[in-house]
C-alpha cells in the first residue's frame, strides 16, 4: 500500500512524560504505516525548553505562523517542585501561554463523545464547543484592600494630558475594590477566530455577556461582534447555513441545557473558565476533550486538553503497565491532518483522518478502552475490556 503524501510541514511540538511515551506510540501504531509525516519537528520536552533556554517554544511558534497548523503534545508548566526536579535555570513559562501570546488567538475545547457514553445532561447528544477569550478580565486586574472610610474613583490619563474621572464607591468602611480591562483588539481578534471557527466547521454560534448590568464594558464585546458579523461574515454564514446569536448570558445558560448541542458557545475569559469545566464534566471525562488555539489570521495549533499525566509516568518508569487514555492526543493529530488536508484539498488526507476517528470511537463502542472509561462506559449487550496504553492502540489499528 502505497503512504498518503502531503506537500507542507506540520509543526509537530513534542512534550513531556507519559504524554510523551504515547505520542511516539501513536505516530509509530497509527499513522506512520498510512502517512508519510512531514513535519518539521520541535521538541518542547522540558529538558530541552531548559536547553535552549525557552528558545525552542518561540520557535515552535514563529513555524506554526508559517505552516499555519500544528499539534502539540502535553507539556509541563514548571512550579517550585518541577525547577528542583529538572535542575532548572529558571521557573520557564507555560508553553501554551507564551504560543497563545505569538499566535494571538482563542482556545476551542470541544468534547469527543462515544456511543455507549452518556452525558450527564441526556439531551447534549452533540458536542457543545467552549470559546474563550483569552485575554484581560479579571486575568489581569488591579485589585486593593480599602482599610476604612474612603472614596474610589476610576482615573484615566492620555498621553495629551487629558484626564478622565468617574466615582467608583464613597466607601463608608473597610472594603476591596478591583479594576479590569479590555482591548478594542483583542475583542476583535476574538470574534474574528470565533467566526473563522464556525465556518471551518460548519456550527453557529452563541455568544453571551451580561450588557443589561455591565452596559459599556460588556456591552463593548457585543456591539464588537455584531459589527464585525455585520461587515465581515454575515453572507458566509447564510450561504454556510449557520448563524450568529447574542444573548444575555442567563438566557444563554437556560437555553445551552435544554439545547442538544452541536453549537459553539463563545465567552468572555472567566464565563469560559468556569462553563468549560461544567461542560468537560457533564459530558464524562477531561480525556475525552480536544483544543486547538485557532489564530484570526488562520493559523491552528491541536492538542489534547489534559496534562502529562504524571502520576501514570512514573508507573510507566518503573516498569509497571498503564492505562492511560490516548483518544485526545490522538484527535490531536487527526484535527491536524485534516486541517491540512483541507488546505491542500487533499481528500486522502481528510479521509485518513475520519477513519482514524471512526476507528479510535468504535473501538471503545465495541467495549475496548482504558481504565478511565470504564465507570463511565455502558452499552447493552457490549463487554468491557479495559486495556493498557499500549494494547488500546494496538486494538484501534486492528480496526484502522
Ligand atoms: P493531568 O496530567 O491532566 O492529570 C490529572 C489526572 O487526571 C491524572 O492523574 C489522571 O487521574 C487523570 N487523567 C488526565 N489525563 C488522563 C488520560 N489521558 N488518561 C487517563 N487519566 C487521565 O493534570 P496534572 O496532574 O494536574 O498535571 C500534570 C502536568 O501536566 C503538570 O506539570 C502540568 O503543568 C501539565 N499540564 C499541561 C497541560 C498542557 O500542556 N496543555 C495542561 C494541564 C496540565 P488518575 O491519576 O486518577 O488516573
Ligand atoms: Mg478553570
Amino acid at each position: 500500500m502505497s503512504k498518503i503524501k502531503y506537500a507542507t510541514p506540520i509543526v509537530e511540538m513534542q512534550g513531556d512524560e507519559m504524554t510523551r511515551i504515547l505520542w511516539d506510540w501513536i505516530k509509530e501504531i497509527l499513522i506512520e504505516p498510512y502517512v508519510e509525516l512531514n513535519t518539521e519537528f520541535y521538541d518542547l520536552g522540558l529538558e530541552n525548553r531548559e536547553k535552549t533556554a525557552d528558545q525552542v517554544t518561540v520557535d515552535a511558534a514563529n513555524a506554526i505562523k508559517k505552516y499555519h497548523v500544528g499539534v502539540k503534545c502535553a507539556t509541563i508548566t514548571p512550579n517550585a517542585q518541577r525547577v528542583e526536579e529538572y535542575n532548572l535555570s529558571k521557573m520557564w513559562l507555560s508553553p501554551n501561554g507564551t504560543i497563545r501570546a505569538i499566535l494571538d488567538g482563542t482556545v476551542f475545547r470541544a468534547p469527543i463523545l462515544v456511543n455507549g457514553m452518556r452525558p450527564y445532561v441526556p439531551t447534549w447528544t452533540k458536542p457543545i464547543t467552549i470559546a474563550r477569550h483569552a485575554y484581560g478580565d479579571i486575568y489581569k486586574n488591579s485589585e486593593m484592600r480599602v482599610d476604612g472610610p474612603a472614596t474610589a474613583e476610576l482615573v484615566v490619563s492620555y498621553p495629551d494630558g487629558r484626564v478622565d474621572r468617574q466615582k467608583i464607591a464613597d466607601f463608608k468602611g473597610a472594603g476591596v475594590l478591583q479594576g479590569v480591562h479590555n482591548l478594542d483588539a483583542s475583542i476583535g481578534s476574538f470574534a474574528r477566530s470565533c467566526f473563522n471557527y464556525a465556518l471551518s466547521t460548519a456550527q453557529s454560534v452563541w455568544f453571551a455577556t451580561k450588557d443589561t448590568i455591565s452596559k459599556t464594558y460588556d456591552h463593548r464585546f457585543k456591539d464588537i461582534f455584531a459589527e464585525i458579523y455585520e461587515n465581515e461574515y454575515r453572507e458566509k454564514f447564510e450561504k454556510a447555513g449557520i448563524s450568529y446569536d447574542y444573548t444575555l448570558i442567563d438566557d444563554s445558560v437556560a437555553r445551552i441545557v435544554r439545547s442538544n448541542g452541536g453549537f459553539i458557545w463563545a465567552l468572555k475569559n472567566y464565563d469560559g473558565d468556569v462553563m468549560s469545566d461544567m461542560v468537560a464534566t457533564a459530558y464524562g471525562s477531561l480525556a475525552m476533550m480536544t483544543s486547538v488555539l485557532v489564530s484570526p489570521d488562520g493559523n491552528y495549533e491541536y492538542e489534547a486538553a489534559h496534562g502529562t499525566v504524571t502520576r501514570h509516568y512514573y508507573k510507566h518508569l518503573k516498569g509497571e503497565e498503564t492505562s492511560t487514555n490516548s483518544v485526545a492526543t490522538i484527535f490531536a493529530w487527526s484535527g491536524a491532518l485534516r486541517q491540512r488536508g483541507k488546505s491542500e484539498d487533499n481528500s486522502a488526507l481528510i479521509e485518513f483522518a475520519d477513519r482514524l476517528e471512526k476507528a479510535t470511537l468504535d473501538t471503545i463502542s465495541s467495549g475496548y478502552m482504558t481504565k478511565d472509561l470504564v465507570g463511565l462506559f455502558h452499552l447493552d449487550g457490549v463487554t468491557v475490556y479495559p486495556q493498557s496504553s499500549r494494547s488500546f492502540l494496538e486494538k484501534i489499528a486492528e480496526r484502522l
